[in-house]
């Protein structure tokens, strides 16, 4: 089991997860090696269910038994989990700097497609679809339980973002804290909130679709932005156009158009920048702590073509070596 450790020193929490380390290929990774991308081997390819903890949710035909082929999406629990449900959420405090927690919560994994080879760029927009569905109601399910604080649903794609596995899959990792990030991102717009009676988000993209400037597509309800102080060079935003704080909160309809969106969004990546591995997070507020008036929920997508060396790990300040403007026409135009 994991532990997860608390230092006032930076008021972070982090999960030391050894178990983790027994993926050899984890220490490969960092070297930028590609993963394996043997089928025989893939644990996500049909016809080996068995190599994977049972399934807690599918999409299947009907007609088909649980963990076996003839699935469409598929969520399993993570092989090596950074979160168990083992244990329990209490506190340890250690001393009056640091705390302890056993590595309490949920990693999941969301396989997209039973086919190794498409993606969400490749895929019918139906797929797309059904994994959308498939992150909403698994974000409903792990948000619902009281014990998890915070719920963040991700997508690592390709060796330099982090993938272990090239099958097409995301993740979602539920957890009994809630992040610095988070929790700043949270102050920051509670306290814009109680000057001036709105959402930062809101008037914030209410400014961004006057000029235009940065914005790389709309549809009916949601719009994508390049960020004017982004980190990362081609880092992108989707905010829904209606305020909400909780991606869960998104309706079946709303969550078929953002798959639309995403789409895309993934496809204009690919054609600007041939191609990248990428990192998508959603960013919603915690999990029950719903309906807020002054936080936005948004989904960021991080293309991994620059990476953060000595100065910002060092300083916590960012180059940006891509105007976000310019970035933005870049993505209009592909
Ligand atoms: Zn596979
Ligand atoms: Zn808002």
């Amino acid at each position: 089991m994991s532990e997860l450790r608390y230092s006032s020193l930076n008021k972070e929490w982090v999960i030391i997860a050894t178990d983790r380390a027994k993926r050899p290929e984890d220490f490969k990774y960092g070297k930028g090696v590609p993963p394996a991308d043997s089928r025989e081997k893939c644990p996500f390819c049909p016809g080996h269910e068995s190599k994977t903890p049972p399934e807690v949710f599918c999409l299947r035909e009907k007609g088909t038994a649980p963990n076996t082929s003839g699935w469409r999406v598929r969520v399993i629990p993570n092989q090596f989990p950074a979160l168990t449900p083992e244990g329990n959420h209490k506190r340890h405090p250690i001393n009056d700097i640091y705390m302890s927690m056993d590595g309490f919560g949920a990693h999941e994994v969301i396989v997209e497609n039973p086919d190794h080879d498409q993606n969400l760029t490749t895929m019918d927009i139906r797929q797309v679809e059904e994994v959308f569905s498939v992150y909403r109601e698994r974000y409903i399910a792990l948000s619902a339980d009281r014990r998890y604080e915070s719920v963040i649903l991700f997508k690592n794609n390709g060796p330099g973002a982090g993938t272990s596995l090239s099958h097409p899959h995301s993740q979602i990792i539920a957890m009994p804290v809630t992040p610095l990030m988070l929790r700043h991102r949270l102050d920051v717009a509670r306290e814009y909130f109680d000057n001036y009676g709105d959402c930062i988000y809101c008037h914030m993209l209410e400014k961004e679709r006057e000029t235009k400037d940065r914005l790389v597509l709309e549809s009916d309800n949601f719009v994508v932005i390049e960020l004017f102080a982004s980190f990362f060079a081609f880092e992108t935003a989707v905010y829904p156009k209606w305020h909400a704080s909780n991606f869960g909160a998104i309706t079946p309809e709303q969550c078929r158009e953002l798959a639309g969106v995403m789409q895309k969004l993934l496809i204009k990546l690919k054609r600007a920048l041939d191609n990248p591995d990428y990192n998508i997070m959603v960013a919603s507020a915690p999990a029950h702590e719903q309906d807020l008036e002054y936080y936005h929920w948004f989904i960021k997508i991080v293309p991994r073509i620059s990476k953060a060396a000595g100065f910002e790990l060092g300083s916590g300040v960012f180059i940006n070596t891509v105007v976000p403007e310019a970035a933005a026409k870049y993505l209009r135009d592909a």
